[in-house]
């Protein structure tokens, strides 16, 4: 996608804003972002259901964003799919190859194989309404699949099934995936989905790419507030201070000495207002003052054990930090001192950027 904006209602209402972004093949890309934020019309875009405002699309080095879906050789399933009622798990399969012309013997062995793949070869000559909901997502996805398009676009596929079986859908998706190797774009706004299939991420806010990386890059470096917000649970801590010499400041909450590892150097950080993002894994609770410069005084606000674990909001100053411990003792009103490795903290300036 080169430069694609997508307007609608007259141009007031702007779904996607400038997107550039180049999908390899064989890659397992991810739309992730919150609701409304261009998701969906992005993944329209690339289908052909929708036409860019402004911008290109090439699949292959050529232009296609004037032509038809079909043409595009692209399979799309969506959150609502349909099967149709009437039909065999079996037919509804054979359906697209059907329309393609396919001859019947080949079909028959296309749509076996398939089938065989998604574990759904003994419900071939069941009807839709036969099929748990699990089973009826495998049905929507062989039937797209089938055909073997060049682009597999998907969209919240698994939104409509509980927890369990979503969990079980996405490792299936992702073995999928791994054995055909067809370039796939997934949308969805759950984080841990996008995590756990992703080879990358694109983080989209209010119609722009915010970053695009590998999951992993993802979350060891976003590069704004706005992503590291985004990314993790409970999200990253922000805190405001005032960077000094060699120290950053949090009024009467102390002051931290930033290594050197933390953003290579604080020479190269402007004086002024600065967020220090450490993620509430990487915090450690202590009721004594620790010899190491950078600990942060606070007072325990609340404690929340999770049975995994334990999320402790202290507050510093008028801030609130979240700790994720494994156990702790401290009790509410309790004084205590936050502290974490140099190496696990970031620095973001008054626009959000990260610094480096
Ligand atoms: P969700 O996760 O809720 O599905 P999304 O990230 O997929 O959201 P889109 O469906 O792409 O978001 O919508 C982006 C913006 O474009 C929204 O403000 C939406 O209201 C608007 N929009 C989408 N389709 C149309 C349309 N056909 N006509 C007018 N506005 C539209």
């Amino acid at each position: 996608m080169e430069n694609v904006s997508k307007y609608f209602d007259d141009g007031e209402t702007v779904a996607n804003y400038r997107l550039n972004l180049e999908v390899e093949e064989g890659e397992f890309l991810v739309f992730l972002g919150p609701s409304g934020c261009g998701k969906t019309t992005a993944l329209r875009l690339i289908a052909g259901l929708e036409e860019p405002s402004e911008g290109a699309i090439y699949f292959d080095g050529q232009r296609v964003d004037r032509w038809s879906p079909s043409d595009r050789n692209v399979a799309m399933v969506f959150q609502n799919y349909a099967l149709y009622p009437h039909m065999s798990v079996a037919e509804n399969v054979a359906y697209p190859l059907k329309i393609q012309g396919v001859p019947p013997d080949d079909r028959d062995q296309r749509i076996e194989e398939v089938l065989r793949f998604l574990h759904i070869e003994a419900q071939a000559s069941k009807s839709p309404a036969e099929l748990s909901g699990g089973q009826r997502q495998r049905v929507a996805l062989a039937r797209a699949i089938v055909r073997e398009p060049s682009v597999f676009l998907l969209d919240e596929p698994l939104s409509n099934l509980d927890a369990k079986l979503r969990q079980e859908m996405r490792s299936e998706l992702k073995r999928l995936q791994d054995e055909l190797e067809i370039t796939t774009i997934y949308v969805t706004h759950n984080q841990e989905e996008a995590m756990s299939m992703a080879d990358r991420v694109v983080v989209m806010n209010r119609g722009t790419i915010r970053q695009i990386a590998p999951p992993e890059e993802l979350y060891s470096r976003p590069r704004t507030e706005w992503v590291a917000r985004f990314i993790g649970s409970p999200p990253m801590n922000l805190l405001r201070g005032t960077r000094q010499n060699g120290s950053i400041a949090f009024g009467e909450a102390g002051s931290v000495d930033i290594g050197e590892t933390t953003v290579g150097g604080l020479e190269t950080v402007p004086r002024g207002d600065v967020s220090l993002g450490v993620r509430p894994e990487d915090i450690s609770i202590a009721t004594e003052r620790p010899a190491s410069t950078t600990a942060i005084a606070g007072t325990v606000d609340t404690v929340e054990p999770l049975g995994e674990y334990t999320v402790v909001n202290v507050a510093v100053g008028d801030q609130i930090v979240n700790a994720k411990v494994p156990t702790t003792s401290v009790e509410r009103d309790d004084p205590v001192y936050l502290t974490f490795d140099d190496a696990d903290a970031y620095l973001y300036d008054e626009n959000g950027e990260l610094l480096t």
